[in-house]
């Protein structure tokens, strides 16, 4: 998609009817997915256009001081948008949009490889550590003004999906972006204080049992998991939209180069997966597991009856990728 293209696409939009571009993201949003559709909303009506997000799902509280209420729906009760806009989301099942179904255009923008959306206008970027980065490079491209808050908002969704610059997607275009944004006055040291540097004190408990109590190693420590248990989850007050953080401390373990967190479901395991290996891609392992995702960040689903079978499922797969080369 060119940005001509694009504002051809919003100009469309404010023509018709009530004029209204929805934009929403990936179910179980995590920072870079509340980052797209809350600074596309903000940069979008700055811009004059009539844009309001979604986000029908509780939030990290990572990301909460970073959505004003204004900006977004929960529901798509009553919406009648003219243009649906998809950011940060692979495919058709994970749009988390409360059920809307779009007879406008579809505009998909996103950084996942394995994006299979089908939108009118297109534009993936999989050399971009965050959809965050893409939106950053597009807006510009397109003219929009990016305001000190809107920089901030952008430059939080860069800092989530690259793990504050430790994972692999930390390219030098990435740290660009975030050089750029920080120039314009995105404020990284409140991004550091609200979104890392705050976390619930029964979440890093639940963090220390885990590790302590359960956590499951195989390949002789290459391979490291945990299964999260809703016992677990309400022993120490915490909901699931606050345990995104958690698979960090199995992938900091010297000596694992596969690291997972399986988290109990009615009918399976909901995965989790990240290589810190290059040459094992949990893209690849989660693609077998019905899921998929990046290289070395990705997820799926385990159907088992119980965690001992998951495990059994998830050592099998990463077996194979052990044997691959
Ligand atoms: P997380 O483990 O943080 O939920 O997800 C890591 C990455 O894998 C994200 O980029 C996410 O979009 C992708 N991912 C997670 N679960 C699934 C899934 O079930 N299907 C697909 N296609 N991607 C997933
Ligand atoms: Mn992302």
């Amino acid at each position: 998609m060119t940005s001509k293209a694009f504002l051809a696409a919003l100009e469309g939009a404010k023509k018709r009817g009530n004029g209204l571009i929805l934009i929403a993201a990936h179910c179980r949003p995590d920072g870079d997915a509340v980052s797209s559709v809350v600074s596309a909303a903000a940069i979008l009506r700055d811009a004059g256009y009539n844009a309001v997000g979604i986000l029908p799902e509780p939030l990290p509280d990572s990301c909460l001081p970073f959505v004003p209420e204004d900006l977004i729906v929960r529901s798509s009760a009553g919406l009648n948008p003219e243009l649906f806009l998809i950011l940060d989301c692979s495919n058709p099942e994970r749009i988390a949009a409360d059920g809307f179904e779009p007879s406008c255009p579809v505009i998909n923008i996103d950084h996942h490889p394995d994006n299979s959306q089908k939108a009118e206008l297109s534009l993936v970027r999989p050399e971009c550590c965050a959809t965050a980065e893409v939106l950053y490079h597009f807006f510009t491209d397109c003219g929009f003004a990016i305001t000190p808050e809107n920089a901030t908002r952008l430059l939080l969704g860069i800092l989530t999906d690259s793990g504050c610059f430790r994972f692999d997607n930390t390219s030098p275009e990435a740290l660009e972006s975030a050089a750029a944004l920080i120039r314009l006055g995105a404020d990284r040291s409140r991004i550091v204080l609200e979104a890392f540097s705050n976390r619930d004190p029964g979440l890093v408990r639940l963090e220390a049992e885990l590790l302590n109590n359960h956590l499951q190693m195989a390949f002789n420590g290459r391979a490291a998991w945990i299964v999260l248990t809703p016992e677990l989850l309400q022993k120490y007050g915490v909901e699931v939209r606050n345990t995104e953080t958690l698979i960090d401390a199995v992938r900091n373990i010297r000596g694992v180069e596969i690291a997972a967190l399986l988290r109990d479901e009615p009918d399976g395991y909901k995965l989790s997966l990240r290589s810190k290996n290059a040459r094992y891609s949990a893209g690849r392992i989660a693609r077998r597991l019905n899921g998929g995702g990046h290289e070395m960040a990705a997820g799926g689903y385990i159907y088992a009856a119980n965690a001992e079978e998951a495990g059994e499922i998830l050592t099998k797969q990463i077996q194979l990728e052990f044997d691959a080369l």
